[in-house]
Parts: C-alpha cells; structure tokens; sequence
C-alpha cells in the first residue's frame, strides 16, 4: 500500500479545539464518532487524581467530584439556552436521552416525526404518526401543519402532542427548518424535541431562541470521549413522569415496605446509579472551549471545506450524491454519495486499506431515508448500476483540505 502523507499541522485548528488523532490517518467519519478535543482530554486529565462518589460523599474528593459534576450540568445547559423552566439531564448518548423523553411524555401523547429520522429518533417513540420524507424544508413545514391540523381535528385540544425531529440529519448533512418547525408546533398546543446529536456539533443550539421544548445530544459526537450525552428541555413532564432508571440516587427515601418510595425530582429522578463524571466534565469543557471560539469562523472554514469536498466530487463521473432537499440546502459537514457499478463496503475498504481513509458505509441507521435516497439518486442520475448501499464523509475541527484531497484522490484512483 502508498505509504499515507502527513497531514500539515498548520491546517488544524490550533488551541483548545485542536483535536487529538494519529496523523497518518484521515479521518472523515465525523458523524459517527469525533475526535477527542485538546480541551476535553485536559478536563479529563485533571481530574483523575482528585476524583471520587459523585453526591455520596462527604470527603473533599467526593465534595470536588459533585461539584464538578454539577458545574458540568450548568456549563451543558447555558451552551444549549436552557430556560428557568429546564433541567438537564445526564444520559449516555442521545439514543438514551431519545427513550428517555419517550418514557416521560404524558399518557396518551402523540409524537409526529418524518421517516428521514435516524433510528434513535424513529423507533423510541410511543403512538407516532410518521410523516413522509419531504423533499423541501417548506414541505417539511407544511406536511407538519396539515398532520397537526389533522391531528387537533381528531383529538381534543388539550392532548399531548410532541413533535420530534433532528436538526441536521446524519445521512445528508442538510438542516431542517427547526425554528419554523417549533413556531408550528407551538401553533398547535404541540411541543418539539430536536434530535441535535448532527447539529450541536456544527452549529449552535439555543433552545430558548429557537423556541425548543427538548434536546438530545451526544458527547461523543461532541468532541468529548465516549458515555455521557444529554437531554434538556421543560422540567414538568420530565418531573411528572416515571424515573427512567430505578435505583440509588432517584429517590429521597425508601421505606420497608414494597412500594414505599419516593423518588426525587430533578435530574436526579432520572439519572439512578453512579453517574459519568468524567464524560460530563469533558462534554462541558468542550462546551465552554466552543462557547468561546469564533463559531461563525468555525461554521466558515467547515463550509469551505464542505464546498471542496461536494465540487470534488460532483466531479467524478461515477459518484452521486444523496439528498433530501436539494444541491443548494443548507448542510452541516456530513455528504452520503454512491459510486456507480461499485459496492460500497468494498470501497470503503479500499480506501481504509490502500489510503488510510475512514469513512462510513451503509444505511447510516436511517434505513427508510437511506433506501428512498438511494432510488431517488438512481432516478436522478439515469443510472441503473448504483449499488443498495452508500459511503458517508464528514468532517469536522481537525479536517483539513490535505484530507478531502486525498479522498478525492483515493475515488478517482479506485482499484
Ligand atoms: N441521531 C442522529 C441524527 C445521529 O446521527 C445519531 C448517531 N449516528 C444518533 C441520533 C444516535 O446517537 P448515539 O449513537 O450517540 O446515541
């Protein structure tokens, strides 16, 4: 195999955001999982020493360790525009913070998505209406009214309604309308939650400025390292609901009989055993490293690099790219394509194998949208030869042009 060529440091972001990798490897698998950040593995790095029980102890470890973690909640929270009304909530990853809500909407709710939903945001849900994929943000945002009109035509207005939706999706990049899509849901007497694991990362989310009920993110998609992710939004269905986790910590006293308990409200409701310390402090030093950064300098040099990529290859006469709403919609660093008369999988491995290239092949746990795109770029591009699977790049902080070149490269120079 050609032996990789070194990156140029000079093209990384410098400082907190810098992003730790072995720089012989091209990373374009962004969306699956970032880099650790500089800043997080610093978190990290200073707190081993000093740790000890979150909320169960008295000794100073224990006393800094809740302290940390507490301040880690509030850090999350002012980076995603939580409100007086929220609370946020530690989970594993969005997926988890997904079942979670969907375990705390009232009885009888009803949520509304669209089938472009990546999985997490598509099967947790109870009593869904799943709309049609729209080709078009405006669609999206009238296929909402008519199915919320529907709905409030059928059901009593005060009925639950929640509305969930991602904010960029995972296959395409491409935004969706969240802020339109939460004016329509509020219309209705309906709530939004905003599946932002692909968002947060590239964009910022203020939940009280874009008049958002509930959020989930992942830390791992955040530059932080693995286990911690987020749910914030309304406290009061979060409050009235069962606790998603049963066990210590949920509760404010247990008495000997069955069911003698009383579980606390808050976060603590939901967040039974021994939390992630660790995941909740470097999630929240990448929040402040972001909160701190040039974040439409960021959103600039992302874009360039994102136009690169596209023009490249839009360029190369076998490969057609996966889109939802159009060439021109507004995306994150995230583009699915195929290449024609070529399984996917054996050019990903190609590419890993012979260039060092990481990307993602598949159906991105989004299979209905995946499926309909892939037919929608076979009508597209008159072509009979693409295959039932596709390649996915993104990018992200440490991406450089030396990066997209060589995947470039790497498709015009196929074995
Ligand atoms: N939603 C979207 C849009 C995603 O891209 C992903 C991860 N691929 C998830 C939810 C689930 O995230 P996690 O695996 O961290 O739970």
């Amino acid at each position: 195999p050609a032996p990789p060529r070194p990156t140029t440091p000079a093209d990384h972001a410098a400082g907190p955001l810098d992003v730790l990798g072995v720089p012989d490897l091209v990373n374009l698998d962004y969306a699956a999982t970032a880099p650790c950040a500089r800043v997080a593995a610093d978190a990290v790095a200073e707190l081993l020493p000093w740790y000890g029980s979150v909320h169960r102890g008295a000794g100073s470890l224990s006393q800094r360790s809740t302290l940390a973690y507490e301040r880690a909640r509030q850090t999350i929270g002012d980076f995603l525009g939580t409100r007086a009304e929220d609370e946020v909530i530690f989970t594993r990853n969005t997926t988890d913070a997904l079942n979670l809500l969907a375990r705390a909407v009232p009885a009888g709710t009803t949520v509304v998505t669209f089938g472009g939903e990546h999985h997490a945001n598509l099967l947790p849900w109870p009593n869904t209406v799943r709309l049609p994929v729209p080709d078009s943000p405006d669609a999206a945002i009238r296929g909402l009214a008519e199915a919320l009109r529907e709905l409030r035509r059928d059901s009593d207005r005060a009925a639950p309604i929640l509305v969930a939706v991602t904010g960029a999706s995972n296959v395409t990049g491409e935004r969706w309308p969240v802020e339109e899509l939460a004016a329509m849901a509020h219309r209705h007497g309906a709530r939004i939650a905003v599946d932002a694991a692909q968002l947060a990362p590239h964009a910022p989310v203020d939940i009280a400025a874009s008049g958002i009920d509930y959020v989930a993110v992942s830390g791992h998609k955040l530059y932080a390292p693995f286990g911690a992710g987020v749910l914030a939004g309304r406290a009061d269905w979060l409050d009235a609901a069962a606790p998603y986790l049963l066990g210590g910590g949920a509760t404010v006293g247990v008495g000997s009989a069955t069911h003698d308990v009383r579980w606390a409200t808050g976060p603590a409701r939901h967040e039974a055993g021994t939390p992630n310390l660790f995941g909740a402090v470097a999630l929240a030093a990448v929040c402040t490293a972001l909160d701190e950064a040039d974040r439409a300098e960021l959103h600039t040099r992302e874009q360039e690099l994102l136009a690169r990529l596209r023009t490249g290859l839009d360029a190369l006469p076998d490969v057609v790219e996966l889109r939802t709403f159009g060439a021109d919609a507004p995306r994150v660093g995230i583009v699915s394509f195929v290449v024609g008369g070529r399984d996917s999988a054996d050019v990903a491995t190609e590419l890993a194998r012979r260039h060092g290239i990481g990307l993602r092949d598949g159906l991105f746990c989004a299979h209905p949208l995946a499926r309909r795109l892939l037919t929608e770029a076979a009508g597209r591009s008159g072509r009979t030869d693409l295959p039932p699977t596709a390649l996915r790049a993104s990018i992200g902080l440490g991406s450089t042009t030396d990066h997209v070149d060589r995947l470039l490269d790497a498709l015009a120079d196929l074995g």
